[in-house]
């Protein structure tokens, strides 16, 4: 292996890998219909979990590669017990300068100050809608929780929070002005999400695509939008509303694919790890893990790994060919 460490973690498409998403579990509390099917239930079974042992070492690992940020996701992450505690081993790794966590907030609320002092740094919290009786149909949840975790949220000290919504037609497009107005009135950033086909939902997922160009388009006849700020490593394109310090991230994996950027690759609950949201390619690190493998080992399989990155997804030319669902690989 070469001598520097980050020279390590460039895939054969020349992108230098620094973002590890890491699913804590595919489990959820709700079911928001584009994610996961009602009444799913062929979740991973707990023996095939990575252990806080593993995910630490696996971490520690991808840090010494390069790997500089980390996100927490799932499934829904806080429905696994201990998450503040891991978190809180993480982000004192040597290397990883931040620690961030993606959730749905409905069990935010007796977390949120825990985590912050474990040390995550970011929250992304799903919302999409603001309306009590929408938002149950979307997702099975309540509203007033998510309300109450986000709040909570920010009371710990979190900022800027990042509201992810997923834009779906004819249900929620009547309330992009009615978002922005809420980001606006607690100083949170939105970022608008369209919806990718991924495994059994992708049907629902399809027939309820918007293209951002149009939402912003929408968006840009009330509020004076100054493009391009907020440039980073991440998918979203950043507007300003003007006047404000609001940021709106477009996410449009779909109308305007930014794969030629992608700096990350996905960690799922059992340890697989995938190289590209919409297909197939994928290492399995448990096995390696549960039979002892030394560092040096798990790096040399890491780089195996990432030659395996495709250049980019195949959500538009081949819709269907995803089989998991965005729960299963960490969204
Ligand atoms: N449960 C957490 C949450 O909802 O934020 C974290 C995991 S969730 C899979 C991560 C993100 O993926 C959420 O913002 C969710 O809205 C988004 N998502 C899930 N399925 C999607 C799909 N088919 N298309 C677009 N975004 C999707
Ligand atoms: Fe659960 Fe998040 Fe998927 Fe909704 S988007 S079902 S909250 S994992």
């Amino acid at each position: 292996m070469t001598s520097d460490p980050t020279a390590a973690l460039i895939d054969p498409h020349g992108r230098q890998i620094d973002y590890l998403r890491l699913s804590l579990t595919d489990k959820c509390n709700l079911r928001c219909f584009y994610c996961m099917p009602q009444g799913f239930h062929d979740f991973e079974k707990n023996e095939n979990w990575l252990s806080f042992d593993e995910i630490e070492r696996v971490v520690r690992v991808f840090s010494e590669l390069g790997v500089k940020r980390v996100r927490l996701t799932g499934g829904e992450p806080l429905v696994r017990k201990g998450v503040a505690r891991l978190a809180s081993r993480l982000s004192v790794l040597p290397g990883l300068d931040d620690l961030s966590l993606s959730t749905n907030a409905s069990l935010l609320k007796s977390q949120a100050q825990s985590l912050f002092d474990a040390g995550v740094s970011r929250l992304n919290i799903s919302l999409d809608s603001l309306d009590p009786e929408k938002f149950e149909s979307i997702t099975g949840g309540r509203l007033a929780d998510v309300i109450e975790g986000l709040m909570a949220a920010k009371a710990a000290g979190f900022a800027p929070l990042k509201i992810n919504m997923v834009a779906l037609k004819g249900i929620n497009d009547d309330e992009f002005e009615d978002m922005v107005e809420f980001c606006l009135e607690h100083d949170f950033t939105l970022r608008l999400i369209e919806t990718m086909p991924m495994g059994a939902t992708s049907e629902q997922a399809t027939d309820r695509y918007l293209d951002l160009g149009e939402v912003k388009a929408r968006l840009a006849q009330r509020y004076d939008l100054i493009p391009g700020v907020m440039p980073g490593g991440g998918p979203a394109r950043y507007v300003q509303v003007n006047g404000t310090d609001l940021r709106i991230g477009f996410i449009t994996p779909i109308s305007q694919h930014f794969c030629e950027t992608c700096n990350r690759v996905r960690l799922s609950v059992d340890g697989t790890l995938h190289l590209c949201l919409g297909q197939s390619h994928s290492y399995p690190l448990k096995p390696l893990l549960r039979k002892g493998i030394d560092d040096a080992g798990l790096k040399a399989a890491i780089v195996e790994a990432l030659a395996l990155k495709p250049l980019k997804h195949e959500f538009v030319e081949k819709p269907s060919q995803v089989v998991r669902l965005m729960s299963m690989t960490g969204g």
